[in-house]
């Protein structure tokens, strides 16, 4: 069932949306050759902390895991895509990451995502992550009142096929509030018009997912959690929180 957020728990959830802001800030700041992923969950751990906020990723346990997430934040190298745990891996010149981030702060949550290529960026890789970042705005722009779940998706879709690259299938956006996933489901691609009308006061994480490769197949590592493109190709992932209001689509996990 979709509960919607009345104005004052909108404003809620933009305090917890600007802690996963400044996670990713952080975490993309202290991303540099030689450091390692788990060095990059320090960061994040310690912004989470100095804003006296928790996190919806720690020892979450969705019914695929076969154990708890162990870190607050998904660092997913070059062919994983998402769900990324961070390890001792170091960084290298021109690895594309993806960092994902969550924050729990007085009862609401935000989620957010951004994607960038460590030292020197290849044109294919700057090329991948700009696309995701324009899926993303292309599914803000379509969630507005008026517009139906399908439209966000079909928006998404458009941009990752027009460029060439794959999306992963049944992996997409959720419903945000008192918990990180909430109904409804937002696909990465649709058709237009359909699903359910959106509403004042429905909060959204939009979140496409690209594979560099350009078709649709991923696996599962060893690990039960990273979620990494079959052809060995670069992905990328973009992600904000999204209140859909009457004055237009709200981001809540800007600084
Ligand atoms: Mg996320
Ligand atoms: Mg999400």
């Amino acid at each position: 069932m979709v509960q919607l957020k009345t104005d004052t728990s909108i404003e809620a959830m933009r305090e917890a949306g600007r802690v996963v802001a400044q996670i990713l800030t952080a975490a993309r700041e202290a991303a540099a050759v030689g450091v390692s992923l788990r060095e990059l969950d320090a960061v994040a751990r310690e912004v989470l902390r100095t804003a006296g906020a928790t996190s919806p990723f720690l020892d979450y346990r969705p019914h695929f895991a076969p154990t708890p997430f162990p870190a607050v934040i998904c660092a997913s190298v070059n062919d994983a895509i998402v769900h990324g745990i961070p390890d001792d891996h170091r960084l290298r010149d021109g690895d594309l990451v993806s960092i994902d981030a969550g924050a729990l702060l007085n009862g609401w949550a935000g989620d957010s995502a951004v994607s960038f290529t460590v030292g020197r960026a290849s044109p294919d890789d700057t090329r991948l992550i700009d696309t995701a970042f324009a899926a993303l705005d292309a599914g803000i722009a379509a969630a507005v009142v008026g517009n139906r779940i399908g439209d966000i998706a079909h928006a998404i879709g458009t941009v990752c096929r027009g460029a060439g690259y794959g999306i992963m299938e049944g992996y997409g956006g959720h419903g945000i509030g008192r918990r990180m996933h909430e109904d409804p489901s937002v696909p990465n691609e649709g058709r237009p018009g359909r699903g359910m009308p959106l509403r004042h006061g429905m909060v959204l994480a939009v979140e496409p997912m690209l594979i560099g490769g350009g078709g649709d197949d991923f696996r599962t590592d060893p690990d039960g959690w990273t979620l990494r493109t079959t052809d060995g190709s670069r992905a990328a992932h973009a992600e904000h929180t999204v209140a859909i209001t009457e004055d237009g689509p709200r981001v809540l996990t800007l600084l």
